[in-house]
C-alpha cells in the first residue's frame, strides 16, 4: 500500500484551507460535515465560500497565504490555481509536520482524500492513491448502489446495543455470530424497511433469548478455489471465505485467492508438494475435526474442485463419523480452467466426443494406468499431476499404437498471469518441456482438439 487508510477526528479542531474558489468550497463542505473549525485564507472568495462565511460557519482571512497561518492546524488544504502558493503551503506544512493535501497534485500531498460513500456513522472511503480519481469515483458509484441507505441507522442501532451484547455474550466467536445474525437478518430487514422501532424490539428479543453458555456449532466447508484466477471463484466460495474463522488451504490455492479471505481468519497451510507432503492426509483430517469441535467455522480451501483429485471425500468422511456438519462447494477444476484459458476445447464435434481425466502421478517411479481406456478413438486425455511422468506416459501410449503425430500440450500455471502453453505432439512435447524448465502446477492435454489452440488462443496477459 502506498497510503495507510485511516479515519481522523477533526471535530472542533482547527483546519486551514488555502484558496477561495469552488474547488476549495467542496473541501470546506466536507470539513464542516466532520465538524472542523475552518479558516479559509484567500484574498477574495467565490459565492459558495462567501455564503458559508456569511452564515458564520467559516472564518475568512482576507489575505495572501503566509507561513505563520499553518501552525496549530490539524489538517491543511491548498486549493489555489497558483503553483507557487501550493508549493509554499506544502513546504511549510511538511516542515511543521502538519498533514497537507494539495488538490490534484499527489506529489505535494502527505495524505490523499478518498472518494466517499456516506452512510454515517458508516463511511466507505475509496482511494487509488492519486493514480486515477475517476476510477475511484466509478468504484464509489458502484458501492453507492450496493450499500442500502439504511446502513447508517443500522450501525447506530448496533452501537446502542454494543456494550450490552458484549456483557451478555462473552465468547467472541459466539458474539460475532450474534451480530452477523442481527446485521444480516430480520432486524436489518426491519431497519431497511424503515421500521426502526420494531427492529429495536426484535434485537431486544434476540438478545434475551441468547443462551450465553452455549458453544457455537462448528462446521466444515470444503470449498473449491478454482485453478488460480480469483475471478473464477464461485459466489458461495467467496461468501464462505468471508465468514470463516479458520481457513486450511493447499499449496495450489493462489495468493490472489487467499487475499479474499476474511482478514481476521486464521490461515493454516496444509501444504502438499509433490514428494513433500507438509501435513499427512490423516493429520489434515484430524485438524479439521479438532477445529470444528472447537466451534469454529472452518473453510477447507482446495485448488480446483474438491472432488476431482482433491481427496475431498476422505476429509468429509472423518467429519461424518463425528457428526460434524459440512458443505461441499464445487470449484472450476484445472482441466476446465486450463482448457478455457488455453483455447483448447475438451470436446469438439469433429475431434473428440469424450474426455478422460487421469492422474499421471508416478507410484514408485512407474505409471500404472488403464491403457485400453486411454487409447479409445476420438477422446481427449487430460493428465493431472503428469509433469514428472510425461515422458514415460507418452512412450507407453506410442508403444501401444497412439500415432506419433497426436497433438499434445502442457499448460503451466493455467488461468494465472504467469500461464504458459507449450504445444507439440506426443513425440516432441517431453523434449520441449525439458528445454523450457516449466513450473508447477501443470496440466497435460492430449488429442486432436489441441490443434485448435493455435486459432482459439486468446489469453495473453502481459
Ligand atoms: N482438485 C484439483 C486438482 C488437484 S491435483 C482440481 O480440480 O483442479 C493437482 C494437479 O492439478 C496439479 O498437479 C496439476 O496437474 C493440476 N492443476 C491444478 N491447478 C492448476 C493450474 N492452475 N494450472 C495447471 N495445472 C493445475
Amino acid at each position: 500500500m502506498d497510503f495507510l487508510p485511516i479515519f481522523i477526528e477533526i471535530r472542533d479542531r482547527r483546519c486551514l484551507l488555502v484558496g477561495g474558489g469552488e474547488v476549495a468550497a467542496r473541501k470546506a463542505r466536507l470539513l464542516l460535515a466532520a465538524g472542523a473549525r475552518l479558516t479559509v485564507v484567500a484574498p477574495t472568495l467565490g459565492p459558495t465560500l462567501a455564503q458559508l462565511v456569511k452564515e458564520g460557519r467559516v472564518t475568512h482571512e482576507a489575505r495572501a497565504f503566509a507561513d505563520e497561518l499553518v501552525k496549530g492546524n490539524a489538517l491543511v488544504f491548498a486549493a489555489t490555481d497558483d503553483a507557487d502558493v501550493n508549493q509554499q503551503v506544502h513546504a511549510c506544512a511538511s516542515t511543521l509536520g502538519v498533514p497537507v493535501n494539495v488538490v490534484d497534485q499527489p506529489e505535494l500531498c502527505t495524505f490523499v482524500m478518498p472518494s466517499i460513500v456516506d452512510r454515517s456513522p458508516v463511511v466507505v472511503a475509496v482511494s487509488t492513491g492519486g493514480a486515477s480519481p475517476v476510477l475511484a469515483r466509478l468504484i464509489r458509484a458502484k458501492l453507492e448502489t450496493l450499500i442500502p441507505a439504511g446502513y447508517g441507522r443500522l450501525a447506530t442501532l448496533a452501537a446502542e446495543f454494543r456494550e450490552r451484547v458484549k456483557k451478555r455474550i462473552s465468547n467472541p466467536v459466539q458474539r460475532r455470530r450474534f451480530w452477523e445474525a442481527v446485521l444480516d437478518g430480520p432486524v436489518a430487514e426491519q431497519v431497511h424497511a424503515g421500521q426502526d422501532k420494531a427492529a429495536r424490539a426484535s434485537l431486544e428479543d434476540q438478545l434475551d433469548s441468547v443462551d450465553s453458555g452455549a458453544r457455537p456449532q462448528g462446521a466444515v466447508y470444503l470449498v473449491g478455489a478454482g485453478p488460480g484466477d480469483p475471478d473464477l471463484l464461485t459466489f458461495r466460495a467467496l461468501r464462505l471465505m468471508q465468514l470463516a474463522d479458520v481457513v486450511v488451504y493447499d499449496r495450489l490455492v493462489s495468493s490472489e485467492v487467499l487475499a479474499l479471505v476474511r482478514r481476521e481468519a486464521e490461515l493454516i497451510y496444509a501444504g502438499k508438494e509433490r514428494a513433500n507432503h507438509s501435513l499427512p492426509q490423516e493429520e489434515i483430517n484430524a485438524l479439521l475435526l479438532r477445529l470444528a469441535k472447537e466451534g469454529k467455522r472452518v473453510v477447507r480451501l482446495k485448488g480446483g474442485d474438491p472432488f476431482i483429485f482433491g481427496r475431498g471425500g476422505e476429509e468429509i468422511e472423518t467429519l461424518l463419523d463425528e457428526g460434524i456438519s459440512f458443505e461441499v462447494v464445487p470449484g472450476i477444476t484445472a482441466a476446465a480452467g486450463c482448457a478455457a484459458y488455453a483455447g483448447i476445447p475438451l470436446t469438439h464435434r469433429d475431434y473428440a466426443q469424450s474426455v478422460l481425466f487421469v492422474t499421471g502421478h508416478l507410484k514408485d517411479g512407474t505409471v500404472n494406468l488403464n491403457w485400453t481406456a486411454l487409447l479409445q478413438p476420438n477422446q481427449t486425455l487430460v493428465f493431472y499431476m503428469g509433469l514428472q511422468g510425461v515422458r514415460q506416459i507418452f512412450e507407453e501410449l506410442r508403444r501401444r499404437g497412439l500415432d506419433d503425430s497426436t497433438p499434445a500440450a502442457l499448460v503451466q500455471q493455467g488461468t494465472l498471469r504467469s500461464q504458459k502453453v507449450f504445444a507439440g505432439t506426443i513425440a516432441t512435447l517431453p523434449d520441449i518441456v525439458e528445454r523450457n524448465q516449466v513450473k508447477a502446477p501443470t496440466l497435460i492435454i492430449v488429442g486432436q482438439v489441441v490443434k485448435l489452440h493455435d486459432r482459439l488462443d486468446w489469453f495473453h496477459p502481459s
